[in-house]
């Protein structure tokens, strides 16, 4: 079979180039192993991307945007590679100094060069993409940042994508709270100000948030939640603060000492603002530990649980 050769009438990119003897064979072989061999316009001129935007040389500006035209016209090409090389003479003149003596400062100038150049490109071919290439003497290459590619690239992204352009600019404004919400607020401060006992008569408050005053689950919960911040935890996130606690203080069997049992409830009741009676929270932390499946250890001197019993029965 034999190969098919490239098609010499198209080209995909545009090189621009400097014409310095140094580096001929060096550009070359890094067409090549971009793959693009046979694929590419090439124009050498002194500079490569300054030449394109040096005011100085309006001569040779219009010689590389017009040899752009025509490439993209001739060959349908749609990529620009600017391959600008340190130590370049042309830079150096237009500088007014040897940029190689500061290899930082020299990539700074190029960068600035090849960024105006960039910016041209596009402006000039908005469907365009451009690369931006600093070569060594050595032949070694590094790829430069493109700020007006990216910039080119979210215009072009904002131009496919109306709908989340206009999403962005203009949030849907938020749902109006339903009406029943400033009652059920009140209710809850009431319920609050009580001291809610448990978890349970917190799920029943939020019930009746949605049954009676027409909330969500989720506005009831907003509701509870921000009347909570005003008077400590809820009897839910209490619950589950008591559970660490007593999870930590549990033996290797699970059992939890009757201090740790009376550390747990006044834990419990100062979280829930000190509302309510000291026995409820009694009664909530023995209820937490029998859903934790923790269980009371003995205590004194006949080792009985009955203060536990006590506890739980209040
Ligand atoms: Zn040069």
């Amino acid at each position: 079979m034999t190969p098919v050769a490239p098609d010499a009438s198209k080209a995909d990119a545009f090189v621009l180039s400097c014409i310095d003897p140094r580096l001929v064979d060096d550009v070359t072989q890094l067409l090549a192993t971009m793959g693009r061999t046979n694929r590419y316009s090439e124009m050498r001129i002194a500079g490569a991307a300054l030449a394109a935007v040096d005011e100085a040389r309006p001569g040779w500006n219009s010689a590389v945007w017009d040899n752009l035209a025509a490439s993209r016209q001739l060959h349908g090409v749609r990529r620009v590679i600017i391959i600008n090389h340190r130590d370049c003479g042309a830079m150096n003149l237009w500088a007014g100094r040897n940029l190689a003596a500061d290899p930082v400062e020299e990539e700074r100038q190029h960068q600035a060069v090849m960024d105006r150049a960039a910016a041209e490109v596009l402006r000039r071919h908005p469907d365009m993409a451009v690369e931006l290439h600093l070569m060594a003497l050595d032949g070694s290459t590094q790829r430069l940042p493109c700020a007006a590619c990216n910039a080119a690239a979210e215009r072009r992204l904002d131009t496919m994508r109306p709908m989340l352009r206009a999403e962005a600019v203009a949030p849907p404004p938020p749902p109006s709270p339903p009406a029943g919400a400033p009652a059920f607020a009140e209710l809850v401060r009431l319920r609050l100000s009580g001291g809610l006992a448990d978890a349970e008569a917190e799920r029943a408050l939020l019930t009746e948030g949605v049954t009676r005053y027409g909330l969500t689950a989720a506005e009831a919960r907003a509701a509870l939640a921000a009347e909570a911040t005003r008077h400590g935890a809820t009897p839910s996130t209490a619950a589950r603060q008591v559970v660490v606690f007593l999870r930590a203080q549990a033996d290797g069997k699970g059992r939890v000492s009757r201090r740790d049992v009376g550390h747990a409830a006044s834990l419990y009741h100062g979280l829930a603002g000190n509302q309510g009676r000291r026995a409820d929270a009694d009664r909530a932390v023995a209820k937490l530990m029998e859903a934790e499946g923790l269980s009371p250890r003995p205590d004194g001197v006949l080792r009985t649980t009955t203060w536990y019993r006590r506890l739980a029965e209040a």
